[in-house]
């Protein structure tokens, strides 16, 4: 499981919130000097039940020198336990779809942040793990 500094829990908060009743999305990029940030995706990409990181969003962080530590997505008004949907993004087969990248869903009670969970690959027992944060 990866640690992000707490500006990055701020940014997502912030962004899910504004983004709301729509599903936020986004990735979480570390430059070469080991700084983090929240790469947003245009609300133009969001509706209210899915999702889509745009590739140039991804491609913009590669052409920065961004390497690419996670991905999030906000349920508005739901849990922050994976969908069947996100989890057949997140795997490969029986592999993780993006290795290194943890994957945080975070549930809404109308356009507040409720609950936070993140999602890492365990290779001990070839499965994700999860975690809701704060507690
Ligand atoms: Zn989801």
């Amino acid at each position: 499981m990866q640690t992000f500094p707490d500006h990055v829990w701020r940014d997502i908060d912030d962004h899910v919130e504004t983004t709301y009743p729509l599903e936020a999305s986004g990735a979480i990029v570390r430059d070469s000097a080991g700084c983090f940030t929240v790469l947003n995706s245009p609300v133009e990409s969001a509706t209210r039940d899915r999702y889509e990181v745009p590739p140039r969003v991804l491609i913009g962080a590669r052409a920065q020198q961004q390497t690419i530590h996670g991905f999030y997505h906000s349920h508005p008004d739901g849990s922050s336990e994976a969908s069947l949907e996100d989890l057949e993004a997140m795997h490969a087969g029986c592999a993780p779809s993006w290795p290194g990248v943890d994957w945080i869903v975070v549930g809404t009670r109308a356009s507040r942040v409720s609950e936070v969970r993140q999602f890492w690959w365990d290779d001990a027992t070839s499965s994700y793990r999860s975690k809701k944060l704060g507690s």
